[in-house]
């Protein structure tokens, strides 16, 4: 008996061990952190970043290398984050030029980076920029502080050789297709809060699609669900590979209209999970309950770049800390500086959410 449990235990041994070395590789989906290879490193392949903001705040910024072309979308959470940004981007941007930058829209945890006072440096004062993109409307005052700072440094940059249009300007002048280098191409997409006022400033967030051969990325900022409805209604949305959960995982985006059309692969949420910055409701919390989901039909491979440890105390670590999801050919790969877990193998998950029926 004892002699058929050690080969009992032996087999299991085997088998797991070979499951594991298998496990690496699933199909044309897989993780590994240090495949940052010249291969995907070329013209021709596109990488899309997700960064951490080195603070405990919730926030967004993403950066996009297309071939030569560096594009950032954001750069949240505040302007203690513009040192955190800077020294990543150091790492790609080698000839101090981002040919793009996308403001989705006027809340700090967008902006901040590009809006400091006049005794900061923005990131707009650290970088040369070829063209600026940002929201249509905004109900921030126009003598409130930091979205006066924003106009100032955005007429700075405009001053210094930097083209502005609001995307609405980009759907009504027909400049809303950009040809990238690397194959790579970016369609600001139309929504109807370009045109008319939204009683949250979330809505107006700009709203852009990336495609790489037969591979798309979508990017809606913080829009909310009747944003997402309209942009259902106005572009013809493809399946996605990649999509950036809308307005931090939260409840009021990533309808199930929305993902039902995208039907995306990989979902990477910017936020700082279980923080209370916004709410005391633990399932409300980003990555909340609702979004999760939502998102689960489609996919279980969901990232996140922070985690919160102690609000109040401002400590936070990197949940899957910068996340990488890189684009050759017909694959792509996702790699992580921290940990290489999907959502649900997280021990946050464990102790904070549901599991939905499909992730089971
Ligand atoms: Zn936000």
């Amino acid at each position: 008996m004892k002699k058929f449990r050690f080969f009992a235990a032996l087999l299991l041994g085997i088998v797991m061990a070979a499951v594991g070395a298998a496990g690496g590789f699933v199909g044309y989906y897989y993780l590994d952190r240090n495949r940052f290879t010249s291969e995907i490193y070329t013209n021709g392949a596109m990488q899309v970043h997700f960064l951490e903001l080195g603070n405990k705040y919730t926030g967004d910024c993403t950066y996009i290398k297309a071939g030569d072309t560096d594009i950032l979308i954001d750069a949240g959470s505040r302007t203690d984050s513009i040192s955190t940004i800077d020294t990543y981007l150091k790492n790609f941007v080698t000839d101090g030029k981002l040919e793009y930058v996308i403001v989705t829209h006027a809340h700090q945890d967008h902006y901040a980076g590009f809006a400091t006072n006049e005794n900061t440096e923005s990131l707009f004062d650290m970088y040369s920029v070829g063209v600026i993109i940002d929201f249509a409307l905004t109900n921030q005052k126009e003598d409130g502080a930091m979205y006066g700072n924003y106009c100032r440094e955005r007429e700075e940059a405009v001053a210094n050789g930097a083209e502005h249009y609001t995307a609405r300007e980009c759907i009504e002048q027909d400049k809303d297709v950009f040809e990238l280098s690397g194959g790579v191409t970016m369609t600001v997409l139309d929504q109807r809060y370009y045109y008319e006022k939204a009683s949250s400033e979330n809505d107006y967030s700009v709203c852009t699609l990336f495609t790489y051969g037969d591979q798309n990325i979508l990017l809606t900022g913080d829009l909310e669900e009747k944003g997402e409805e309209s942009l259902i209604e106005k572009n013809d949305l493809p399946q996605v590979t990649l999509y950036k959960a809308g307005h931090h995982g939260s409840k009021t985006s990533s309808s199930p209209e929305l993902m039902a059309v995208i039907q995306p692969e990989v979902v990477c949420v910017c936020c700082c999970a279980g923080s209370p910055e916004y709410t005391d409701v633990a399932e409300n919390q980003f990555p909340t309950q609702e979004f999760i989901n939502n998102v689960a039909p489609y996919t279980d491979k969901v990232y996140v770049t922070t985690l919160c440890v102690d609000y109040s105390n401002g400590d936070f670590t990197s949940m899957n800390g910068n996340i990488t999801v890189a684009f050759a050919g017909k694959s792509f790969t996702v790699q992580c500086s921290e940990s290489d877990l999907k959502l649900k193998e997280s021990e946050w998950f464990a102790e904070s959410r549901e599991t939905p029926d499909p992730w089971k």
